[in-house]
């Protein structure tokens, strides 16, 4: 029998719910208690510096480092206050998590009479040189230049965790080159403010500021953390490498919006409760489509507060998990046959006036601007299709994308009737017709039918990987895993690049005397007829899609390796560069970097699917195969030869199809190995990540398929690994 599976399948049967009890009688009562939001400023800076620190993250300036000794002065006293014993900067390097290292506060208090003192300075505050050499850089540090240093990102709050004041900072090379996430993100929302008022000024002079949004929607699974346990592959890649899908899987369509399982629900609250307390607004919690697998949504916020708040909840509910005895599965395809995770990236734009630039208005100068971005954004996602797709993708999103759950490879815009029926107006108009500023006045009864038509559902293409929903647009590609920068970087980087040449083409026809409207209106229409091939309102799943993307010209690469060119095209490199999202040489550094990440991750499954294969599955299905042998050679001593043959055949026939999977088990594992080894020799990364994706990947579905079928005919209680049925349904 197989200890180990059924002494965690016990183990698991005994969890039963963590009794939890709210903070507070109201989320107000306790809400943002570990941040130090503008409610502490109050207490614990002077006016002046906080109306100092605030101007400064509403213009995005560089804080004096005065000021800077004033925050931390107020800043440690909070801390304190709240039992706080460390510091640290809380960073994001280009791995799959954030960075920390903490510093206790205290310093030997010289000529005193106490030994020790708490100290904070704001040179502390806002610089540190972490030692850093062992992050992924791509090669941009290179042996004696081996520092980065990381400064304080004022415009995301510090925050408690534990005992520590973690102080959000970004992370750039001594020589000043990025190597996290949070850099060109911030330069990516500079770029879009700037560009977008520029725009917005055409419509309402009164614009100086324009807001970057992200509302993700995170989705996740919870596995009993014992049967976790008990599967080395999903405790080493984060997935399941085998396993037979389960009898019942999601087909009946009970899990998702179903009622949510006890020990789950005890599990969601707590991290409510954490959420709240670090200011995270969680809004929305219900059960996915797979069984096991769950989604959270806060209310949307600017997009780097939005990103940091993804992030320390990716954390939270990591280590509650383990509270409530579940491991959290963050991994894009954790289970094959069934839904995959993905985090959904609501995104829109909206001014300091307090105009949703993807809202539908009221008058014919809103429309006008509505039209104007949402067209803009198309022709965005038309020219950078590949680039959207690359900051997406990874070695686990592979596997989502195009499995029937997620779109394939191939970014295309969803717009709905409504708003398709407005661009074809627009299209055929003809110039200078007085159609035009009727158009726009009809458009305002059109438009406002816009949110029945969106409740719809049949108008809600829930298969496109970019889908326009009435006020904002869905990046629904993004990885459950993933830091949403890599997508709102790219994305706010090329609709900001793309609204620079809108307003250079409306000027150059200004000067040559078009009014303005009719300027704004005579490139809108180009852009409507250039960006239709990324326009797609059917189904993304279906194979025909596939083949007309192909005719489109659309980017329907699917090798992740190739897919990462995109950042490095000239075309992109070009976009970056004119926008100061990131220079050539941190692109490439970048691609580096990922092509490793790549490289590696696929190494590692490798060699957990080559282990688990020889060393877990092919011993127990000899076992089992010993025990029919014995079986058959205990017939012969009872029966007549003839009889013990007859009685036998059923035996036979299963010991040599056994036969036959051990066989092809052990020849394509030992192929893996030597094309791994082949691999290996390549000094070039990014040819290395190719042939990981050429020839050694392939063998993983090869290797499944027979260990799969293994595990339909060998004796279940000899079975080592726990199945899906038990992954899934337990909780
Ligand atoms: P659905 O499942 O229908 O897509 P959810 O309520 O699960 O909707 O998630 C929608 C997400 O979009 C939420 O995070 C919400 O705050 C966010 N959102 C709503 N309006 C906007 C907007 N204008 N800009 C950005 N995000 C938005
Ligand atoms: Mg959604």
């Amino acid at each position: 029998m197989s200890t180990l599976r059924f002494k965690a399948i016990e183990k698991a049967s005994l969890h039963s719910p963590v009794e939890i009890s709210a903070p507070g009688k109201l989320p107000s009562e306790y809400y943002g208690k570990y941040v130090f939001n503008k409610k502490q400023m109050v207490k614990f800076l002077s006016k002046e510096t906080m109306q100092t620190v605030l101007e400064a993250i509403d213009k995005g300036v560089t804080l004096q480092r005065e000021i800077a000794d004033h925050v931390a002065v107020g800043m440690k006293m909070w801390a304190l206050e709240m039992g706080a014993t460390h510091y640290t900067h809380w960073f994001q390097p280009l791995t799959d998590r954030t960075a920390e290292k903490h510093d206790s506060f205290i310093e030997y208090a010289e000529g005193s009479d106490v030994d020790v003192i708490e100290t904070f300075s704001g040179k502390l505050l806002a610089q540190q040189e972490p030692d850093a050499s062992s992050f992924p850089s791509g090669g941009i540090r290179n042996t004696f230049e081996a520092r980065g240093y990381t400064a304080w990102d004022p415009s995301s709050p510090a925050f408690i965790m534990d005992d520590t004041l973690c102080i959000p900072t970004v992370f750039i090379s001594y020589t000043g080159e990025a190597l996290d996430y949070k850099t060109p993100l911030l330069k990516a929302l500079s770029a879009i403010d700037k560009a977008a008022v520029e725009v917005c000024k055409l419509f309402d002079p009164n614009v100086k500021r324009i807001y970057s949004y992200l509302g993700w929607e995170q989705e996740y699974f919870l596995v009993d953390q014992a049967l976790y346990e008990a599967r080395p592959d999903l405790v080493l890649t984060g997935r399941t490498l085998m396993g037979h899908e389960s009898a019942k899987n999601q087909q009946l369509e009970d899990h998702y919006f179903g009622a949510i399982p006890p020990r789950v629900a005890a599990f969601m609250r707590e991290v409510e409760f954490e959420a709240y307390k670090y200011g995270i607004p969680l809004k929305t919690r219900h059960n996915e489509v797979a069984p096991n697998q769950f989604e959270v949504a806060p209310i949307f916020g600017e997009t780097n507060l939005a990103v940091d708040q993804n992030l320390l909840l990716m954390t939270l509910m990591n280590k509650i998990a383990t509270k409530h005895h579940f491991k959290l599965l963050l991994h894009e395809k954790p289970f094959d046959g069934i839904n995959g995770s993905g985090k959904h990236n609501n995104w829109s734009l909206g001014t300091d006036t307090g105009v949703g630039l993807f809202t539908p208005g009221k008058t014919a100068n809103e429309n006008l601007q509505f039209v104007t971005f949402l067209v803009n954004t198309l022709m965005a996602v038309y020219k950078y299709n590949g680039l959207l797709k690359a900051s997406i993708m990874s070695a686990q999103n592979a596997h989502r994308l195009g499995k029937n759950e997620a779109p394939p490879a191939i970014i295309s815009v969803f717009l709905g009737k409504q708003i398709s029926t407005v661009l074809d107006k627009i299209e055929y108009s003809s110039e200078n017709d007085e159609i035009t500023v009727n158009e726009l006045k009809k458009m305002k009864l059109g438009v406002s039918h816009i949110p029945e038509v969106l409740i719809d559902n049949t108008d809600r293409n829930r298969t496109s990987p970019f889908a326009f929903t009435g006020n904002r647009f869905e990046f629904r590609a993004v990885g459950a895993s993933a830091n949403c920068s890599t997508a709102m970087i790219v994305l706010n980087a090329a609709v900001a690049a793309q609204l620079i040449d809108f307003k250079n083409e409306v000027d150059k026809k200004m000067k040559k005397g078009m009014k303005k409207e009719e300027a704004i209106y005579d490139t809108i229409r180009l852009y409507i007829k250039e960006s239709k091939p990324v326009r797609f309102e059917g189904n993304s799943y279906s194979e025909e899609w596939k083949k007309e993307a192909e005719r489109r010209g659309l980017d329907c690469k699917t090798s992740v390796p190739l897919i990462y060119d995109a950042y490095t095209s000239e075309h992109s490199v070009k976009m970056f560069e004119s926008t100061k999202v990131m220079t050539k040489k941190e692109l490439e550094a970048r691609n580096e970097v990922k092509w490793e990440t790549y490289t590696k991750k696929i190494q590692i499954e490798a060699r957990v699917l080559g282990d688990l294969s020889i060393n877990h599955i092919i011993p127990v299905a000899t076992r089992y195969q010993s025990v029919l042998l014995d079986n058959i050679c205990k017939m012969k001593t009872v029966f007549e030869k003839e009889k013990a043959d007859e009685l036998s055949k059923e035996d036979t026939s299963l010991i040599e199809e056994i036969a036959t999977h051990i066989a092809a088990i052990k020849k394509n594992v030992d192929e893996m190995v030597a094309a791994r080894k082949i691999a290996n020799k390549i000094e070039d990364t990014r040819e290395k990540a190719i042939a990981y994706h050429d020839h050694v990947l392939p063998y993983f579905d090869i290797i499944r398929y027979h260990v799969d079928k293994l595990e339909l005919v060998v004796d279940d209680q000899m079975w080592p690994l726990p199945k899906y049925r038990e992954l899934l349904f337990t909780n």
